[in-house]
């Protein structure tokens, strides 16, 4: 296929759809069929990046593997792809405005008037086509964040307007709509998705297919209306009912043959292959029955607009990927940190029903001390335990406070004074702290990290150099390292050129497990995590034996 072909995803009507799902689900269809399909993702807000966003206001923060911090659509591309996106893949306003500015003020537009239309768009256009450079992908998605009609996103619905003019045999647009069904009436309602796509024409756009989301089916009377309204062939209208599993979008999608549909309108002959793979993870998705029950212990009163599951998305993505890799179906409990400081007994009742313990990455005060007391629970009750970050630097202040008589201990993150800095400031991070330079000035992205033989660590990658991806200021404080080390504390892992403690374990205990970096960031459907796949193993067998 000599030039990629775009296919531009927009929303209508409201938020909250599932555009980043049907996205996703798309590209992953393109890419059963033989194609290499790429996602790139714009949001209309102005932060750069969505590294200094509350993930209680915003959902989490997701990394990728060059330290891109980023919505959590990017992990969703990562998760059906089964692929790496990197940083180009993904705009914000801010981050195409501040290009603009920047190459203005160093007189790269030679004395024009640098003007919103059409240096912006082209800006976006440019980026583009950068993306379909590197990753020479044969189809490359572009979901716009927002919905249509919002003044937001109009500069970037004004730059797919212009690549259709340019080629528009290698452009198509995909309008993910919402149609309700209002209880009183009892009736599925067409209208809204009718304005969304009149306010699309306005743009200057034409949609290709309308993926209809709604609760139910959509039926053939609507599906009519809908073309004649919108002005689309009824067969090119996909109907998306609400779903229980998020993975099943590909094949509900291949239920209206939107995959062929797609090739057809771009004149590109079929390749033979489809979603088995795909498919059975699925059928062990929605069909396993015995449970596995874990616990995340972490800090969740005041979660704002944004729901658990959008502020800790990968972990339990992660989880899941894991549990349906040994057909079990996984249980998840919300376990506050800060109720166990108040109410000690509370961390047996509730965690001794529990198969395994994670305590997640995190900032800051508030609940430490309980998910301290969590993390001690889980190693003396050899629970199997995961720590993921602030999780696995917890883990190294229970141990020095509790098995190394290191009295006091702690991250300098919560006490800068501590007799026993077990956890400490990085040495590059005190001065941007100090200057209150926060964006992207975390240890971001993949850092190499040489295992250890004979580990738990080794035994579920199987091989010695990994990269894993970060986000954090604070590390294991390497003078203390020996004290700890001599009183059983194994160190599993190491960054080969800093020599930074990557992850930690703990002998005598069937999975004890913290690792400096997010291995959530990595795991897909396809090919779970191997230190969740361990530590759900573990769970498992803790089970069984329990009998
Ligand atoms: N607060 C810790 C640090 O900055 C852990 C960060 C995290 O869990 N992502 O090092």
């Amino acid at each position: 296929m000599p030039s990629p072909r775009y296919i531009f995803i927009v929303g209508g009507v409201m938020s909250g759809i599932g555009k980043g799902i049907a996205t996703a689900s798309v590209a992953r269809i393109l890419k059963s069929k033989g194609f290499n399909a790429t996602c790139v993702k714009i949001d209309p807000y102005l932060n750069v990046d969505a590294g200094t966003m509350n993930p209680i206001e915003h959902g989490e923060v997701f990394v990728t593997e060059d330290g891109m911090e980023c919505d959590q659509d990017i992990g969703n591309y990562e998760r059906f792809l089964g692929e790496n996106i990197y940083a180009m893949n993904y705009m914000t306003s801010g981050s195409v405005y501040l290009s603009v500015i920047e190459r203005e003020r160093a007189l790269k537009y030679e004395g024009k008037c640098v003007e919103i239309v059409p240096h912006i768009p082209e800006e976006v256009i440019s980026r583009l086509s950068k993306v379909a450079k590197k990753t020479k992908a044969d189809f490359i998605l572009v979901e716009i964040g927002g919905t249509v009609g919002e003044y937001q996103n109009l500069l970037f619905l004004e730059a797919a307007r212009m690549m259709h003019l340019k080629d528009p045999k290698n452009i198509m647009f995909v309008l993910v709509s919402y149609l309700p069904i209002p209880k009183k009436i009892g009736e599925m309602k067409t209208k809204p998705t009718q304005y969304a796509v009149r306010s699309l024409n306005s743009a200057g756009i034409q949609p290709d297919f309308i993926i209809a989301r709604s609760e139910a089916p959509l039926d053939e009377p609507r599906k009519r209306k809908l073309s004649i309204f919108c002005n689309v062939h009824a067969e090119d209208v996909i109907s998306a009912p609400d779903i229980d599993n998020i993975y099943q979008a590909p094949v509900n999608f291949e239920k209206d043959k939107l995959g062929d549909k797609i090739l057809k309108k771009f004149e590109i002959r079929r390749r033979e292959k489809d979603l088995v793979e795909w498919s059975k993870m699925l059928r062990r998705a929605l069909f396993s029955r015995r449970e596995v029950k874990i616990g995340i212990v972490g800090k969740y009163f005041g979660t704002g607009k944004f729901t658990l599951s959008d502020s800790y998305i990968s972990v339990i993505e992660a989880i899941k990927h894991a549990a349906w890799h040994f057909s079990r179906k996984p249980r998840i409990f919300w376990l506050e940190a800060e109720a166990y400081e108040k109410n000690p007994r509370k961390i047996k009742e509730e965690l001794s029903e529990l198969d395994g313990i994670i305590v997640p990455g995190g900032f800051g005060n508030r609940g430490i001390e309980g998910k301290i007391k969590a993390i001690e629970f889980a190693r003396k009750n050899k629970k199997p335990y995961l720590g993921l970050c602030y999780g696995m630097q917890l883990a190294v202040v229970e141990f020095a406070r509790h098995v190394a008589g290191m009295n006091g201990a702690h991250t300098t993150e919560a006490n800068p004074k501590t007799k026993y800095p077990v956890i400490d400031i990085m040495a590059e991070q005190k001065e941007k702290i100090f200057t209150k330079n926060m964006g992207a000035t975390m240890r971001l992205g993949a850092y190499a990290c040489r295992l250890k033989e004979k580990t738990l660590a080794f035994k579920a990658y199987g091989i010695k150099t990994i990269h894993e991806r970060h986000r954090h200021r604070y590390e294991f404080n390497s003078a203390l390292q020996n004290v700890l080390e001599s009183k059983g504390l194994m160190i599993s892992g190491v960054n080969p050129e800093s020599g930074l403690v990557e992850i930690i374990e703990l002998k005598d205990h069937p999975f004890f497990v913290g690792s400096q970096f997010h291995p959530e960031f990595k795991s897909r459907p396809l090919s779970p995590h191997p230190l969740f796949r361990e530590f759900i193993k573990a769970a498992i067998s803790k089970k069984k034996s329990k009998r």
